[in-house]
Order: structure tokens, then C-alpha cells, then sequence
């Protein structure tokens, strides 16, 4: 508890704004609350009432740290979404007694990294956990501590769904992080009536959270400078130089767009007919709509600044004396599939992935992908998603038993006949 104080001091004293004790996603606070961790049977654990002892002690002790005046949050958890996490009549109680312990807001995260739901994937539509801010909203209100802002966060990446939540009136404010990493001009884009120029969060986690649970550096995966800002600064040169980038995937749009932003000019080669490299195939699988956006915001924005976007021309011998007359040339052609050595690839069944992205129906129905990769999971998502499948935050909850109100997560066993086809995949 002392240690929590010391820190919350230690962020006076460094001159922050505000202070965030972090309750939830299954950290040590959270854990006390969970009988699924908390085994004590002692003054901090036993039955609920002593289970959130730990988590008011440290609220208690942090506003005590910083004066009365400083701004404390807490960030507790909603939902545990794990077999024997917080029961839910608990949570209400704790945002109880975490207002009478003196916080100025309660931030509700949702989920453990050990739950089976998924909860900031993108596949969990916008909104979804917005429900169990509301609940915590609810039990403040029934308590006489209405007044206390109630945050809600997880799975926003865009403020039009952000604008949503807050006119229901059950939440006063929504927490955003990775939206900021994908676009620091977020809100201010939205302010200035362009929402649409706003370089989409894709809630891929691939360089923010997962890189944050081993030692790289966290950045993103749609604004590499994300992290980066000091060592890349975006200073226009004051020589204007020619470059030419051969690929328009992901890596070549991006290299166009830091070079024209940095004052250069540029044209960029692509073969194919369309923008986006493997993002394209990325954006057809169900619930990666999204990587699609990123293609478009990165052709749009190329437009505005003045690059020149040559689709269906393959950069060959021919094109030597043309990249001659660039100060350099950028090559972002991509990658190539390993092909394994197998008998039978030649066969008229076996199909590498772009074409099987490109047409899932040239595919029959029981299909065995070589490769369990992300590559491969996708495509098997592709091929096995259901049309029928909702994608709304109430038929997400329902497809994970979270309706009823239980802290229990488990997934509905789905029918085999409710998949389109019989997908194995095959993993060296
Ligand atoms: Fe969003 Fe970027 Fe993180 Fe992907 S890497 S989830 S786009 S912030």
C-alpha cells in the first residue's frame, strides 16, 4: 500500500497532472478482489467486504499522499471475463467504497490478459463494454455518489462511436490510448469537422500492447513514428530531392507519405491495380475491415500531398533510365511466401494464399491450410466466418455467455454445419 503512495508522490513531485491507480486487467489490486487469486483468509481476503480492502487501502493511501486537491483516479475493473474473477455484485460495492476512499473518478477496464473474450481484439465491436461502465455508473447513483465521474475505456478507435457512448448519458467520459498512437491529431481532425483524415487505430495490438509485454519499444503499426518522434522529426529539408518508391503495401505507402511530408517529391510503382499489398488481403477477413481504411487514409493523404500513385506498372529493366533521374528509389516490394517442399504443389487444388484471399470460393469445402501463422489463422477465419454472424456489442455478448450477468467467459460452442467450410490448419 506504502508503495503505491510513494509512486503517487513521486508523480507530484515529477510535476504530472493527475495520477491512475491501476485496478484492473488482473494486476496485483485486481487480484484481491478475484477469489480466483485472493485465497487469504485473513483481514484481506475471505469474503468480499476484505477481498477489496487491498484496492480501498490504496486509494485511501494515494489521496492521502497527494492532498486533497490533486486529481486520483482509479482504474478498476468491470468485468473480469475469468472463471472465479470479481463476482459481479462485487464490483458495484468496490466503486462504492472506492468513492468514499476519496478518488475523483473511476476508469472501468474490462477483462483479464488471461481471459478467454477477447476484449481490445479487433473483432469486438466498438461499444461493447460499455455496459459495464454503465453498471458501475448505476451502483454510484444508487449510493448517493452519482456526481463521481465514471470513465469508460476498451475498443474505441474512432470519436464518432466515442460520441455515442456519451449521449446515452450512462458514462461522463470515454479513456483512449492506441487512437492516439495510430493519430495524435485525432481529436483535433474531429474538432476541425475532419474525422475522415484520421489514421484509423486498427486494434491489431501487433505494435502497441503486444510488443509492451517483452522489452521492444512500443510504436504502431499504421504511424511506425509512434515512439519515434525524437529520433524522426518531421523537418522539412530544404533541398527538395526526387524519390521514387517501388510498392504501394503498407511499407511503401508509408516511405511515400514521411518523404513528401518531409518536402520531397515522390512518385510511387505499384504492379498491381490496387493500393495495399497484403493489407488488402487483411482487410477481407471478418472483423479487419479496418486494415482497408488505412490503405485508403494513406492514398488519400498522398494525393493531398502531391505524390504521384502509378498503379499496374511493374518496375523492370525498362523503367532503369527513369529511377536514374531520382536522388533515390525506395524498394518496398514485399515479401515472398516460402514455398515448402512438398510433392503435389503443382496439383490444381493447391493455391498459395494471395490467390486463396483473392477468391475463397476457388477452394472447396474441406480445406487444410499449410502454415498456422497469422497468414493462416486469418485465412481460416475468412473461410470459416459465418454471414450470419452479428456484429453488434449485445450479439457479442451473447456469443459469449456474458449476458446473463455471470463472471464466467466461456465461448458458445459452435455448430460444425454453421461454418461454410471444414478448415484444418497445419503447423511445422
Ligand atoms: Fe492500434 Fe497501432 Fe496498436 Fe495496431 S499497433 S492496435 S493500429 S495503436
Amino acid at each position: 500500500v506504502e508503495d503505491f503512495a510513494r509512486a503517487a508522490r513521486r508523480a507530484v513531485a515529477l510535476g504530472f497532472d493527475a495520477v491512475e491507480v491501476m485496478g484492473s486487467e488482473g494486476y496485483l489490486v485486481n487480484q484481491f478482489t478475484a477469489p480466483l487469486t485472493n485465497t487469504r483468509d485473513d483481514e484481506w481476503g475471505g469474503d468480499a467486504e476484505r477481498r477489496r480492502r487491498f484496492p480501498v487501502a490504496v486509494a485511501a493511501a494515494v489521496r492521502e499522499a497527494v492532498g486533497a486537491d490533486f486529481p486520483v483516479l482509479f482504474r478498476m475493473s468491470g468485468a473480469d471475463l475469468v472463471e472465479g474473477g470479481t463476482p459481479r455484485e462485487d464490483v458495484g460495492a468496490l466503486a462504492v467504497a472506492l468513492a468514499a476512499a476519496g478518488v475523483d473518478a473511476l476508469a472501468v477496464g474490462i477483462g483479464w490478459h488471461e481471459s478467454p473474450v477477447p476484449t481490445v481484439q479487433a473483432q469486438v465491436p466498438a461499444g461493447t463494454w460499455a455496459t459495464y461502465a454503465k453498471d458501475v455508473k448505476q451502483a454510484l447513483r444508487a449510493s448517493g455518489h452519482g456526481a463521481l465521474p465514471v470513465v469508460a475505456s476498451n475498443r474505441y478507435s474512432r470519436l464518432a462511436q466515442v460520441d455515442e457512448v456519451l449521449a446515452a448519458g450512462d458514462v461522463d467520459f470515454v479513456a483512449l490510448a492506441r487512437p492516439f498512437l495510430a493519430d495524435p491529431g485525432i481529436v483535433a481532425k474531429s474538432r476541425a469537422g475532419r474525422p475522415d483524415t484520421v489514421d484509423v487505430c486498427l486494434a491489431c495490438n501487433e505494435a502497441c500492447i503486444d510488443r509492451s509485454f517483452g522489452t521492444e519499444r512500443v510504436s504502431c503499426l499504421v504511424n511506425p513514428r509512434s515512439g519515434y518522434e525524437a529520433e524522426f522529426p518531421l523537418t522539412v529539408r530544404e533541398r527538395r530531392g526526387r524519390y521514387a518508391v517501388v510498392g504501394a503495401g503498407p511499407a511503401g505507402l508509408e516511405a511515400a507519405r514521411t518523404l513528401a511530408r518531409l518536402g520531397q517529391e515522390v512518385e510511387v510503382l505499384e504492379a498491381e491495380s490496387e493500393p495495399g499489398g497484403q493489407f488488402r488481403w487483411a482487410a477481407r477477413v471478418p472483423g479487419k475491415e479496418d486494415f482497408g481504411e488505412t490503405v485508403r487514409h494513406h492514398v488519400r493523404e498522398l494525393a493531398g500531398l502531391g505524390v504521384r500513385l502509378r498503379l499496374g506498372h511493374r518496375v523492370g529493366h525498362r523503367d532503369l533510365a527513369h529511377l536514374r533521374g531520382f536522388d533515390g528509389v525506395v524498394l518496398a516490394t514485399g515479401v515472398l511466401a516460402h514455398r515448402p517442399e512438398l510433392p503435389g504443389l503443382a496439383l490444381p487444388h493447391v493455391l498459395d494464399y494471395q490467390r486463396a484471399f483473392a477468391d475463397p470460393e476457388a477452394l472447396g469445402p474441406r480445406v487444410a491450410i499449410i502454415g498456422g501463422g497469422g497468414v493462416g489463422v486469418d485465412l481460416a477465419h475468412l473461410l470459416t466466418a459465418d454471414p450470419q454472424l452479428k456484429r453488434t456489442p449485445e450479439a457479442f455478448l451473447a456469443r459469449h455467455a456474458l449476458t446473463a450477468g455471470g463472471p464466467v467467459a466461456r465461448l458458445a460452442p459452435r455448430t460444425a454445419s454453421a461454418a461454410p467450410r471444414r478448415v484444418t490448419v497445419v503447423r511445422r
